[in-house]
């Protein structure tokens, strides 16, 4: 029988998905630098200016040309997530 390719391709293994993301702020950071690698940019206008606070324990950013506001997950598959006091609470 043939060896199935997807099921034993590389991938990562289990402690250094966790190194990666195993923490909130690991994960966090992630996000951030995959969402935004040079720095927050508005979805809404394309410009850089913001400020950011928490509401409901999550940082938010806003643009300060639109006033638009946002998080690293909304418009990701993360946007929805339940998970509390793990993902969700910094996420
Ligand atoms: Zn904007």
């Amino acid at each position: 029988m043939a060896m199935n390719r997807v099921q034993f391709q590389k991938g990562l293994s289990m402690s250094e998905f966790l190194k990666r993301y195993g923490t909130v702020e690991r994960c966090h950071a992630a996000l951030l630098a995959s969402r935004w690698p040079t720095g927050f940019i508005c979805p809404h206008c394309g410009e850089t200016p913001h400020s950011t606070f928490e509401r409901n324990g999550r940082p938010h950013w806003q643009c300060q040309t639109c006033r638009y506001q946002t998080t690293v997950t909304a418009g990701t598959i993360f946007q929805a997530t339940k998970i509390k006091g793990a993902f969700s609470a910094a996420c």
